[in-house]
This record gives structure tokens, C-alpha cells and sequence, in this order.
């Protein structure tokens, strides 16, 4: 038992008013209580409400609501910010998040206004069709923005340490051990963590938010991570600098999609001049790599032509980073005295850069839980049912389209897009990431997803060869259950 002065001041998951909370949260963390971890008389241990591991978009903005609500938040991050990560295509429903989340100024500094996003086709003469949020159902979502990730999240791990959250960085969390029930503070896990200087340190937390992103570390240690056996891609991407911008300033910040034989490359244009460029391809094309990644990069992005066209005058800055075999899903989403939350639960191929949005929602509805399960521990289920009905929303509804955006169907209805039933409006709303809350957009996406399937009914040959092709692409090259990111 940890006898922890902190901790007494805060019982067991009892209601606990802001105001009363308020003290243990500023109170210095070492101040806590601290004792050696029985058993082993070395690592200091240490008392938390909360554990956060990991600080990108989705442990930050589940440390900074809580440590508002008067919790005490302890944050880990095996990395020190500023670091480098992939997904840099915000959406428009981020941004009220960032004005709750109180980062929405710093944001702005940093961010190139995406207005839209354009889909580019071979298969309709190379011509792009560009989706203008401003269109969409809801007009008060007219533009994004495009970070770097680097910047991006350390305004966000930043203020969860402004917010009062004992951020460590440099810190890697290695293990959860599930107590026994009955413990007198309330205390449901031990999370063991390493520092880069080699030393370890545990913590008591009543309740830890799995953020650790592709590292999944529940999700591994649990054994409940399976590969998505209905999607299987892998990227390969870098940076680049004077790559071709639109002159329109309302065109300049968009992201453009290029579709092509093995896949789609992406073009993000970010506020620095520089531009990121991406390729997701099937497994097979991968692996048909004979030489150096860079010069197998510059070679996929050259079998597309209108992006190699921007890419004339431009120079690949930054070495080239490849992710393999990345769509996947946990089986649980919450458990006894845990959470995972963002691509610690679930990831799903970014074609509608939807990763951070899903992974802040999913930070957010973290903290609304474990509010609820502190402060009144009879609603732990309902809270619970809640936060896993939010986390499978997002990859469910933008599933239904990646699994089929590589069909000819669907790509005539992205290079023809039409507004019957509102299908055109229902499609911004979902490409600007608004569906969550009471958006009317669902029979109107119905109405699409009807229209697919007549159409694809309509070119029967056509659908069958591409069903038939898709699943020779996503045909897994591994095992079926994976353990590691
Ligand atoms: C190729 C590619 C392109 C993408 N493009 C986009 C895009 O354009 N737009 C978009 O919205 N999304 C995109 N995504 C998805 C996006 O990157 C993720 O969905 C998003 O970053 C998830 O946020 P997160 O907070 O869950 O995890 P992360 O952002 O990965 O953060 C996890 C954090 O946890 C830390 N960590 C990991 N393990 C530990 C540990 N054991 N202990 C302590 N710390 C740990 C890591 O250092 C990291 O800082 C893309 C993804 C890929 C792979």
C-alpha cells in the first residue's frame, strides 16, 4: 500500500468537486507520496488519478481535459518534443476542438488553411474534382489546416503541462500490471516505465489512458490487436521543397489525392513551403522493392504522372520513411482501470486524413469517461458504453469508403459527384470530419451508398474483376494476429 497524503485527500472514484480537487492537482508531483515498488527496492513508486501514455494528439487532449476537471494526470512520452510524425492533414471539425482545448490561436500560427481537397483520376484524364468544405451541410466548417506534426503536437503537450499535467518526456512506459481488486486508494494499475537515462519509476494510477499510438501497447500486451482483415496497405513518405503550389490562395493549401495502379500518393502543401508527399500502396507492390527506399519512392511517385509534374522542380529534403502492413483494430476498447484511445485502439488507411480527428474525439471522450467513473463510479458502465460507442464511430463510417475507393464505382462517383438527395453535401460533411453530434448528413449517405451499389450492380463485370483484384491485393503476407506495431 502506498501511503500517500495526496492520495487520502481524494477517495476511492468518490465524487470529487473541482474545487476540491483542485490543490492535489497543482501540488508538485514528487510532493506525492513516494515509496520503493515492493518486491523490488528500486524503482520509486508514485500515485496518479490518471496515467496518460503517450502525447500525441490523442493522450494530450485527454491529459488537458482531465487535469481542467481537477484530476491529478501524469503524461508519458517515450519521445521529446518537438519530434517528427506522419499525419499532417487536419479536417475542419478539429477546429472547434482546438478552441476547447485551448490551442486554437497556436494552431493558426502554424497551420496552412486547407479549403478542400482534390481527388485526382488516370482513369478520367488525369483531371482533378476539388470538394470545397465551404459546400458542405454545415457552413460553419469552411477550412482545416495542414501541420507539421512535429509543431503540432508539442503546442498540445505543452498545454497539457500549462494545464497542470506532470508531463515526462523521454519517458517510455514498458508495462501495465492489473491489481487485485479491494486496493484501499482505489488504485487499479501499476504502469512501470523506463527514462532515457536508463532509470525506471512506477506509478499507482487509478485509471491509465493507452495513447501510444502504432506502439499499441495494451493492445500488444493484451494480445487483443488484429490486423483488419478487410484492408491492408503500407505508405512510403517524405518532404519535399519548391514543389508546384496552385496560385489560387484558396486552392494553395488543399490536399491533393492521386489515385494510381498500385494505390494513391498524397500531396499536403504545409505553411513553411515545404510539401508532404506520400504513397499507400498494396502489400505487393511493397514488396516488389529491389533497391534503396528513396530511389523506390521517387520511382512510385514518377508512375503518376500529374504529381510528378508538380515534383519537376522540387527536392526531396528529408529521408524516406516506410510504415508496412498498418490497418488494424483491438478487440476492446476499455477494460478494468483502462482506456485506448486514437491508433492505440484502431488505425485505418488515411486516404481521408481522418487519424488525428479520430484520435482527438477519442482523447476527449477518455476524459469525459474517466470524469464520470472518478467522480461517480456507479456510471462506469454507461460511461464506458459511451466512450466505445464514440471510438468505433469515426473508423466505422470512413471504413465503408476506404474499402471501396480503389473500386471504379466509386471513383466515377468522386470525379462526378451530384447533390440528389443532398449526397454531394452529406459526402463534404463527412470528408471535413463532421459526424459526431447531431449531424443530419445519415440518410443522405445512405442515399450515396444506395446509388453505389445500383451503379456497381449496373457494371456487374466491372465490380466482380475489381472485388476479385482487391482481395488479391489485401491478401495478408503475415499472420494473422499481430503483437507489435
Ligand atoms: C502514412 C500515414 C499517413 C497519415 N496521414 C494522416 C493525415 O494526413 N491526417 C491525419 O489526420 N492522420 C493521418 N495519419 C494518422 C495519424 O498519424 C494518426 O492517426 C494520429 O497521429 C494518431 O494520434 P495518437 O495520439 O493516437 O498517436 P500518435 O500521434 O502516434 O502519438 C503516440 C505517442 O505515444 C508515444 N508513445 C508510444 N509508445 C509509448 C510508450 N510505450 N510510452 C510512452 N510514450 C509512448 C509516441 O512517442 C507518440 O508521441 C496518417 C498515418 C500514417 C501511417
Amino acid at each position: 500500500m502506498v501511503d500517500s497524503a495526496a492520495a487520502m485527500k481524494v477517495p476511492t472514484d468518490m465524487p470529487t468537486a473541482p474545487h476540491e480537487a483542485a490543490p492535489d492537482r497543482i501540488a508538485p508531483p514528487e510532493a506525492a507520496a513516494r515509496q520503493m515498488a515492493p518486491g523490488t527496492g528500486r524503482e520509486p513508486v508514485r500515485e496518479t488519478d490518471v496515467l496518460v501514455v503517450g502525447g500525441g494528439p490523442a493522450g494530450s487532449s485527454a491529459a488537458i481535459l482531465l487535469a481542467e476537471r481537477g484530476h491529478r494526470v501524469v503524461q508519458l512520452d517515450k519521445s521529446r518534443h518537438p519530434r517528427f510524425h506522419i499525419g499532417e492533414s487536419l479536417l475542419p471539425a478539429n477546429l472547434p476542438l482546438f478552441e476547447r482545448l485551448g490551442v486554437a490561436g497556436q494552431v493558426r500560427a502554424i497551420g496552412m488553411q486547407k479549403w478542400g481537397a482534390e481527388f485526382v483520376s488516370p482513369w478520367h484524364g488525369g483531371r482533378g474534382e476539388t470538394f470545397n468544405f465551404t459546400d458542405g451541410w454545415n457552413k460553419s466548417l469552411p477550412f482545416a489546416y495542414q501541420v507539421r506534426r512535429s509543431e503540432f503536437d508539442e503546442i498540445l503537450i505543452r498545454r497539457s503541462a500549462q494545464q497542470g499535467v506532470q508531463v515526462l518526456e523521454g519517458c517510455r512506459a514498458r508495462n501495465v500490471e492489473f491489481l487485485p481488486e479491494g486496493h484501499p486508494d482505489g488504485m487499479r494499475v501499476r504502469v512501470t516505465a523506463g527514462n532515457d537515462d536508463g532509470s525506471s519509476v512506477s506509478w499507482l494510477a487509478r485509471y491509465v489512458v493507452d495513447a501510444s499510438g502504432r506502439d499499441t501497447l495494451l493492445g500488444s500486451q493484451l494480445r487483443s490487436k488484429h490486423r483488419n482483415s478487410k484492408h491492408n496497405s503500407a505508405a512510403l513518405y517524405g518532404h519535399f521543397r519548391d514543389a508546384e503550389r496552385y496560385p489560387d490562395e484558396k486552392r494553395a493549401g488543399n490536399i491533393s489525392i492521386y489515385w494510381f495502379e498500385h494505390g494513391w500518393l498524397w500531396f499536403i502543401p504545409l505553411s513553411d513551403g515545404a510539401t508532404s508527399v506520400g504513397a499507400v500502396v498494396w502489400p505487393y507492390y511493397m514488396k516488389s522493392r529491389k533497391g534503396p527506399v528513396r530511389e523506390f519512392f521517387l520511382d512510385t511517385i514518377a508512375m503518376c504522372a500529374p504529381l510528378a509534374k508538380r515534383l519537376t522542380n522540387a527536392e526531396l529534403v528529408s529521408d524516406v520513411e516506410a510504415t508496412g502492413n498498418y490497418s488494424y483494430s483491438c478487440d476492446q476498447s476499455y477494460g478494468r482501470g483502462f482506456v485506448l484511445a486514437g491508433d492505440a485502439f484502431t488505425f485505418i488507411d488515411p486516404m481521408f486524413s481522418s487519424g488525428v480527428l479520430m484520435a482527438m474525439v477519442s482523447g476527449v471522450a477518455a476524459a469525459e469517461a474517466l470524469d464520470t467513473c472518478l467522480r461517480q463510479p456507479e456510471k462506469y458502465a454507461a460511461a464506458m458504453k459511451e466512450f466505445d460507442r464514440v471510438v468505433r464511430h469515426g473508423p466505422k463510417e470512413y471504413s465503408w469508403f476506404i474499402y471501396r475507393i480503389t473500386n471504379p464505382t466509386m471513383r466515377d462517383l468522386f470525379m462526378a459527384p451530384r447533390n440528389d438527395f443532398r449526397m454531394k453535401e452529406a459526402m463534404l460533411s463527412l470528408l471535413a470530419g463532421d459526424i459526431y453530434g447531431d449531424t443530419p448528413i445519415w440518410r443522405s449517405l445512405r442515399a450515396f451508398k444506395a446509388v453505389y451499389y445500383i451503379f456497381s450492380t449496373l457494371s456487374l463485370k466491372r465490380s466482380l474483376r475489381a472485388l476479385r483484384r482487391r482481395a488479391a491485393n489485401i491478401r495478408p503476407d503475415e499472420p494473422e494476429r499481430m503483437t507489435a506495431g
